[in-house]
């Protein structure tokens, strides 16, 4: 029997993750069709439904569905109680289990990209929305020290703020933009800021000329691979890490919790890389 799996987002036509997914699943002979499942919120519970078929293995959630979907699964896993967002949903015998993998993808990623680990470590988070959630929450998970979240809207970083500190693990604070990145072991931006299509504009919300020369910078941001913020972190000579690779691990952990198998993250990469470049020339091509 043909499995299928797919991503549940609306609108999900400019996902990336139908294209590395379905490569590592052939990569790996396994017979499962990932597809696109463009669900808008009315019919997101007939959708989610659907996933407790014996021949859907499950999905993932993107925008604007993972917080929505929580109230239609059975049971969560890992963290993403504590998020209070889903990305994985894993179909074991028709109960649906959730899972958020964004921010122990995002961990990853610093560990395999440039063998950073957060144990001990002060981190400023620029924003506050939904993936600066997970990334934080992963982030205290895996030992950092201190987490500075800076938002342009100050309420929303305080709410996030006291959400962390019911952990009761690494210190904690909240701040507006512009923050000043001095004193800071990593800095990740994790707005929008930069990202094509979002309107959120290009101005990076601190300045990285400020940052101490040791100093990891991280942009979750990956259309396009080459952001404001990463120009501006290569202008002050620091360590960069681009957003394409929390993107790859986040798929990864969903791959191994669906397959049980070690996801094949080359391949991955490989792929998204490719069609990253295809979209791209296909890009300038229409606007010359
Ligand atoms: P979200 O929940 O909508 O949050 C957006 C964040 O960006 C908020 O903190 C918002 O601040 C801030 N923001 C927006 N425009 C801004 C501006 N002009 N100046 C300063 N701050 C601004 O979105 P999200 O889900 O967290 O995603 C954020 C970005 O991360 C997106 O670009 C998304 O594509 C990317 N992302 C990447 C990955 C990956 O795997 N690499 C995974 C998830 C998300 P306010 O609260 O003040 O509005």
């Amino acid at each position: 029997m043909t499995l299928t799996a797919g991503i549940i987002g609306h609108p999900v036509g400019h996902s990336l993750s139908p294209v590395f997914q379905g490569a590592a699943l052939r990569h790996c002979g396994i017979d499962v069709t990932y597809e696109a499942w463009d669900t808008p919120l009315e019919r997101l519970d007939q959708r989610v439904e659907l996933l407790r078929y014996p021949d859907v293995l499950g999905a993932n959630v993107t925008i604007p569905h993972k917080e929505a979907v929580i109230p239609l699964l059975d049971e969560l896993g890992g963290q993403s109680a504590a998020v209070g967002a889903v990305n994985t949903i894993v179909n074991r015998e028709g109960r649906l289990f959730g899972f958020n993998t964004d921010g122990p993808g995002f961990v990853r990623s610093l560990r395999s990209e440039v063998a950073f680990d957060p144990a001990g470590r002060s981190f400023l988070l620029l924003g506050a929305g939904g993936a600066a959630r997970g990334i934080a929450f992963a982030l205290l998970d895996a030992g950092a020290a201190s987490i500075v979240i800076a938002n342009r809207t100050l309420a929303r970083a305080e709410a996030l703020m006291k959400d962390l500190e019911a952990v009761g693990r690494g210190m904690v604070a909240a701040t507006s933009l512009p923050a000043s990145p001095a004193g800071f072991d990593c800095v990740v931006n994790t707005t929008s800021v930069g990202m094509h299509g979002s309107g959120a504009g290009d101005q990076v919300p601190c300045d990285l000329s400020q940052a101490d020369g040791g100093t990891l910078a991280v942009d979750i941001v990956y259309v396009p691979e080459e952001t404001p913020f990463l120009r501006d972190a290569r202008a002050a000579g620091l360590r960069t890490v681009p957003g394409l690779p929390m993107l790859i691990y986040q798929g990864a952990l969903s791959f191994e919790l669906w397959t049980g198998l070690d996801a094949p993250v080359d391949v991955m990469f490989e792929a998204a890389r490719s069609e990253l470049a295809r979209r791209e020339s296909m890009r300038s091509a229409t606007s010359s």
